[in-house]
């Protein structure tokens, strides 16, 4: 009987042992979550056929009418204010405060930007900010400027980026009724704001084609307001200099700054994140600052973030590189 016991024993024993193991390993793929996960080929032939679109627009543009090429670019300026003046520097940085009339427009002209709704975006983005540089950041920049930039949307997310997403605190965003509204219907106001109002206001207003207005205002104006917000991840977080703090990636760029008016001073971004301008400069070279100033000078925000000039000289001296200024003169 003895021995028949002690076979049961070690019998349990090694079951217990091949459990562990199966357990431990598939941790380890978690842990190693990039690598072993799969392509989203959804979004990749998406983004594949949307880049195609946009590179047939560039056939329609002579033949469309002026005022299409107006609208278009208008619709472009509303896009990027939903990205950089409404779910960044409102709702992840909370670095000004705006009343509610001013709250829907920025919600409406986010989901004419299509970039996941402003409760997603902004999440992502306070981890981006929080783990920047790690397996943690959505869009980590140490893999590479394809990564940064569009492959992040290609591959499902690193299991870093979910986990320290769930910490983070969210309430904020969830206390308020425009985020909440937006997300609860993102779908039917993308399709409005995205893709029917950009394509029907040129055709009912000056008789442009359908066709001719879909391809100009929606399809390649949604393109390339995708690609000049990924610039900032992937360009301004590789290229430029660091006058604020030269242990981090982020940097200057002012050719980000160009495109996507005023978001390119990442460097200054990363060391202040709470200043509503994201920048020393204020509103030079920053049609977002500007935007907000104005909805300031109009009542509809308020309580505007600033680093002190105080603060911000001494960090330079402190860990800066050195290059003062350059990133806009140079
Ligand atoms: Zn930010
Ligand atoms: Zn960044």
């Amino acid at each position: 009987p003895s021995s028949a016991s002690s076979h049961t024993h070690w019998h349990r024993v090694r079951q217990e042992r091949n459990a562990m193991e199966s357990r431990s390993r598939a941790t380890d793929e978690k842990a190693d979550g990039w690598r072993s996960n799969g392509i989203v080929w959804r979004n990749v032939i998406l983004m594949a056929l949307l880049h195609i679109g946009a590179v047939y627009s560039l056939l329609v543009i002579p033949r469309a009418k002026p005022l299409t090429w107006v609208w278009s670019y208008v619709c472009f300026i509303v896009t990027a204010l939903g990205v950089t003046a409404g779910v960044h520097r409102l709702w992840s940085h909370r670095s000004y405060r705006a009343k509610l009339p001013l709250r829907v427009f920025l919600a409406a002209a986010n989901s004419m930007a299509f970039q996941n709704d402003i409760y997603e975006w902004a999440r992502d983005h306070r981890v981006h900010h929080k783990f920047s540089e790690t397996d943690a950041d959505p869009h980590n920049a140490t893999r590479g400027f394809f990564f940064a930039h569009i492959g992040w949307l290609f591959v499902r997310k690193h299991c870093d980026v979910i986990e320290k997403g769930k910490k983070l605190d969210v309430t904020d965003l969830l206390a308020d009724p425009v985020v909440q509204f937006q997300r609860k219907y993102y779908k039917t106001t993308v399709l409005i704001m995205c893709f029917l109002v950009p394509t029907v206001v040129p055709w009912y207003f000056w008789g442009e084609t359908l066709w001719n207005s879909y391809f100009l205002a929606s399809i390649l104006r949604y393109t390339v307001s995708l690609n000049v917000t990924w610039l900032v991840n992937s360009a301004a977080h590789m290229y430029g200099n660091r006058p604020y703090d030269q242990n981090i990636s982020p940097r200057e760029n002012r050719w980000v700054t160009f495109g996507a008016i005023g978001e390119g001073f990442h460097n200054f971004h990363h060391t202040f994140p709470f200043d509503y301008s994201t920048s020393e400069f204020g509103p030079r070279f920053n049609p977002t600052t500007c935007f907000i100033d104005l909805m300031c000078w109009m009542s509809l925000a308020s309580n505007r973030k600033k680093a002190s000039v105080e603060i911000i000289q001494a960090r330079k001296l402190r860990t800066g590189d050195g290059s003062y200024g350059e990133g806009l003169t140079d």
